[in-house]
């Protein structure tokens, strides 16, 4: 919910929340993330508001509406969400849009793109935008994200209302691993729903069932896996989060200080079951299927080729 962010936001909550009172939301918004972690969640809950078929009838905003559910479980047909195709956001992604969101919203009267990260619209890309921004549709509403706006195009920043997201008192020392953990989850992707802290626990608990059980975990994959990870997003989330966690196992075995985790018993118990040479050769492998994530594979063989190739009988 929008009024979660009061307190960690005030100056940007108190614009946001004024334009959807009034109804005078900006045609783009372009929001300098900054340091704020809880970002993306930040923005999804404002387009939630903005788009809340309860809007004018709740003082507080509702955020659990069958709308805002719909909207939390990332199937909502109004809101399309552009992250870069490997590292730029690619001119024929926002053709597609636009061809798509030509029509008229079928729900409610206003539609929203989001830019996940628009300092990686290079210029053909951004020209094919400019024409979006440049003519405002009163029913679409574009928010651009960004660490830092002096990095997008010029063109693009002049024609969006800035908005710049106070960085959070708590500096990345003192998050928590999981806190850490969600924001590599999602610099990965964008579409994650609220669910992910469960889902990112599964991708550890795999790793740690794994770790014990090797080729026997090809039996327990629709158990330990498939029911919590699903998709191309969540499957390159997932391996991430296990290239992280191996990474910090490495750390621990060569007595540097982990970067993401704590030191626990699974981590101890890993340690002294592997190398610092095999802990590194299965993060290669890691990143090499996730590679493969990208050219829409089979994610149900992926598993399988996992846990063949961590175990090198592939
Ligand atoms: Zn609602």
């Amino acid at each position: 919910m929008l009024d979660g962010y009061k307190q960690s936001q005030p100056i940007v909550y108190k614009i946001l929340k004024n334009a959807i009172i009034n109804d005078k939301c900006s045609h783009a918004y372009l929001i300098e993330t900054g340091g704020f972690y809880d970002s993306f969640n930040f923005t999804m809950a404002f387009i939630k508001s903005l788009l809340c078929p309860q809007k004018k009838l709740a003082k507080e905003n509702c955020g659990n509406c069958h709308q805002c559910e719909v909207i939390d479980s990332g199937n909502f047909p109004e809101i399309e969400i552009i992250a870069p195709d490997g590292l730029w956001i690619k001119k024929e992604q926002l053709q597609n849009l636009q061809k798509e969101f030509n029509t008229k919203a079928l729900i409610g009267n206003k539609r929203v793109y989001i830019i996940t990260k628009a300092d990686r619209l290079n210029k053909s890309a951004a020209n094919s935008i400019l024409k979006f921004l440049e003519e405002p549709d009163n029913n679409l509403v574009a928010v651009l994200l960004t660490d830092n706006i002096y990095n997008v195009l010029s063109t693009i920043r002049s024609r969006c209302q800035v908005l710049k997201l106070k960085s959070s008192n708590i500096s990345k020392e003192n998050l928590t691993p999981l806190q850490k953990l969600k924001q590599i989850a999602l610099t990965q992707n964008t579409k994650i729903d609220e669910e992910i802290d469960n889902k990112i626990e599964k991708v550890i608990n795999f790793v740690n069932y794994y770790e014990k059980n090797h080729l026997n975990t090809l039996l327990y994959i629709g158990k330990l896996w498939n029911e919590y990870i699903i998709g191309k997003d969540e499957y390159e989330m997932a391996f991430e989060i296990m290239i992280t966690y191996y990474k910090d196992i490495l750390n621990y075995i060569l007595n540097k200080p982990l970067e993401v985790f704590e030191i626990n018993e699974n981590i101890k118990n890993i340690a002294t079951l592997n190398t610092a040479e095999e802990i590194c050769q299965k993060i290669n492998k890691l990143v090499e299927l996730k590679e493969l994530i990208k050219y829409n594979i089979n994610t149900s063989l992926l598993m399988d080729k996992l846990i063949m190739s961590l175990e090198g009988v592939i």
